[in-house]
């Protein structure tokens, strides 16, 4: 089997590179692209190039604009590769008969209420990332390409910054900290979702019939919290483990969504529905808390 990864470096693509590797041979590529093939989601003529010159049995469209809040002012680009390119990407994968998996987003819904988003629940996205993201399920729908789309939430990886390693080394430096108590979800590891997507990678090759496994589904840890809530868990548990604070978890200020100002809107509910996942695919998903805390323990 041969799979094409794009955005390899990424949170999701980095752990992508490691969970596929065992499925066959993975061309990986990032924005910059590598031998003559083109990695860049904002050239759409060149991503259709690279797909017909590998003719790959999957695409894994792990690339995206995720800078939240930049997009408000960069509209354009961010609708090029959030929502064209995966258009490109799937039309292609129904020409060659290959299968699309893509990543959407939480921010897709309005976060009104405190149910759990089910997949075919009313879409509003507040933000022109999630307008953006949204637009790209659609023309991957519109394709007809057998296409699997994993809707994720909070994402964090062990690689790079993430919002634990900020809130260890602001709880570190200042006197006080305050974290927006009042937008729930679920922190969820790149990791895991990289392991997920080969899992169902897994059962839709090759196995006859899975064009009816074909759709959107909804891929995070299980449990909820708030910022807050994950901020508190993360300082405690650094703490148990000897780190020096200057903010104890019990001392971390509980804000609203008002009090943080930020250009793009977030959902206040963020909370994802994981039966459709588990049920069709037969897993069970961990509680976010395990993720995060093995994260701890490597990082720490
Ligand atoms: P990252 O921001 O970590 O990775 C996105 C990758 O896309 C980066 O490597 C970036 O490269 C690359 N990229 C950006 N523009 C282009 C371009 N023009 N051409 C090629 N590559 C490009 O995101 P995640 O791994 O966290 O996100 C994976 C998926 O999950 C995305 O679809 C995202 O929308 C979705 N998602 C993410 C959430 C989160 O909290 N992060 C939450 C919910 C969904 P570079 O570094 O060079 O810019």
């Amino acid at each position: 089997m041969k799979i094409l990864l794009l955005g390899k470096n990424g949170q999701v693509g980095w752990e992508l590179q490691r969970a596929l590797a065992p499925l066959g041979e993975v061309v990986a590529l990032d924005r910059q692209g590598a031998d003559g093939l083109c990695g860049d989601l904002a050239d759409l003529d060149g991503l259709a190039c690279t797909v017909r010159q590998l003719a790959p049995d999957v695409i894994v469209n792990a690339a995206a604009y995720t800078a939240v809040d930049k997009a408000e002012s960069d509209q354009t680009l961010a609708a090029r590769i959030n929502a064209e390119a995966p258009g490109v990407l799937a039309r292609e994968a129904a020409e060659l008969g290959a299968w699309l998996i893509h990543y959407s987003t939480d921010y897709i819904f309005d976060g009104s209420g405190q149910s759990r988003w089910q997949e075919d629940d009313r879409t509003g996205p507040l933000s022109v990332y999630g307008r953006t993201k949204l637009e790209g399920e659609h023309a991957i729908e519109a394709s007809g390409a057998r296409a699997i789309v994993l809707r994720t939430s909070w994402v964090y990886a062990a690689r790079g910054q993430n919002f634990a390693k900020t809130m260890l080394r602001l709880a570190a430096e200042r006197e006080t900290l305050n974290v927006v108590a009042d937008q729930f979800g679920a922190p969820t590891g790149a990791d895991l979702i990289a392991d997920v997507t080969a899992h169902v990678l897994r059962q839709v090759i090759g196995e006859n019939g899975a064009e009816q496994l074909a759709g959107t589904y909804h891929l995070a840890a299980a449990g909820e919290t708030s910022w807050h809530g994950f901020a508190q868990f993360v300082l405690a548990h650094a703490s148990h483990k000897g780190v020096a604070l200057k903010v104890a978890a019990e001392q971390v200020g509980a804000i609203s969504t008002e009090a943080y100002p930020v250009p793009a809107p977030r959902p206040r509910n963020s909370r994802l529905h994981l039966g459709k996942l588990e049920s069709t695919f037969k897993l069970k998903m961990p509680l976010w808390q395990q993720g995060v805390q093995r994260m701890l323990d490597e990082t720490l």
